[in-house]
């Protein structure tokens, strides 16, 4: 059960697109006063090295972040060409970084921790379940002395967000992103959201799905727009394929494997999404496209409804 590991993805081209939207999302909810609550169902470590073990082996933001920031920097020269969704993201990635180069990648809870707000109570609620992953995440974070402005457990997500919903001020972003590492997630998602809208009917919730030739990963954007549309709430969904390469693998220096296979397409499922995400999105996916696109079956999609 606890053989994804996140480091050996991190900065690819699904954290590219899943921490874009991230922040987009934050950066909408953060302009209101009242406290926000953001809930990480699937944390992760926190931080990673994109030089280190996992990442040479899998090396897999070369066909990510460190693509995107390739081709744009240095961004205060070149980041104007830049969609602003992708400009904020690269930003906040280089914030991780004191030279030229990327070393730390931010995952999800430190994107999310980095824009929250002591003065105005903002809370960060973390889960992981993985032994080391989960050691790491509370250590990375204990770093940060954000105080109680950040929780870990080390529980399962799903269960863990019913405890937290609806949270006492009643704004809330919800990030569930499992590794799908078994099937079953496809379903824990569903019922997950399922429970959160009627416990939390006016929260964002921001799902993220491997696009893969899989039945269920086709049936769950299907589901939860159904799900959005029973509880007659707003939905956003994107997709990005970055396009899959033939060939053989060659590994030409660490971490800069060209290799055929690898996920290539994921997407974001929002509920409840802020009006300012999909203008954001219509920028920033031909762009994203553009940069990361690879081989065929490239493309994106953004549908709303
Ligand atoms: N959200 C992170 C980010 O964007 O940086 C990446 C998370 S990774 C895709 C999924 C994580 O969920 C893995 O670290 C895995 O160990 C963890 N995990 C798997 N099942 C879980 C569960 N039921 N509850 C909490 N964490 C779980």
């Amino acid at each position: 059960m606890y053989s994804y590991r996140h480091g050996f993805h991190a900065g690819n081209h699904a954290d590219v697109l899943k921490h874009s939207v991230l922040i987009a999302i934050l950066r909408h909810l953060l302009q209101k006063e009242g406290a926000l609550t953001v809930v990480d169902t699937h944390a992760g470590a926190g931080l990673y090295r994109l030089d280190g073990d996992l990442s040479e082996k899998g090396g897999e933001a070369v066909d990510g972040v460190l693509k995107l920031f390739a081709k744009f920097s240095p961004l205060g020269t070149h980041g104007k060409a830049l969609a602003p969704a992708l400009l904020d993201y690269l930003e906040l990635v280089q914030s991780f970084n004191n030279g030229a180069k990327f070393k730390v990648y931010p995952g999800s809870p430190f994107v999310a921790q980095s824009l929250l707000r002591q003065e105005a109570r903002d809370k960060l609620k973390l889960f992981e379940m993985h032994p080391t992953d989960s050691q790491a995440l509370a250590g990375n974070i204990a770093q940060l002395g954000a105080g109680r402005q950040v929780a870990v457990a080390r529980q399962d997500g799903f269960e863990g967000l019913k405890a937290l919903l609806p949270p006492p001020n009643r704004r809330a972003l919800v990030l569930i992103d499992p590794s799908y590492e078994i099937k079953n997630d496809y379903a824990k998602v569903s019922a997950c959201v399922q429970d959160s809208l009627l416990r939390f009917p006016t929260g964002v919730y921001a799902i993220w799905y491997p696009v893969i030739p899989r039945p269920e990963a086709h049936e769950l954007p299907r589901r939860l727009k159904s799900l959005a549309l029973k509880a007659a709430k707003p939905w956003l969904h994107a997709t990005l394929n970055i396009g899959h390469v033939e060939g053989p693998v060659s590994v030409t220096l660490p971490g800069e494997r060209k290799a055929g296979h690898g996920l290539s397409a994921s997407g974001m499922f929002i509920i409840n999404p802020p009006h300012t995400l999909k203008p954001a999105l219509a920028l920033a996916l031909p762009q994203l496209l553009q940069v990361l696109g690879r081989g065929a079956g490239k493309g994106y999609t953004l549908d709303a409804g």
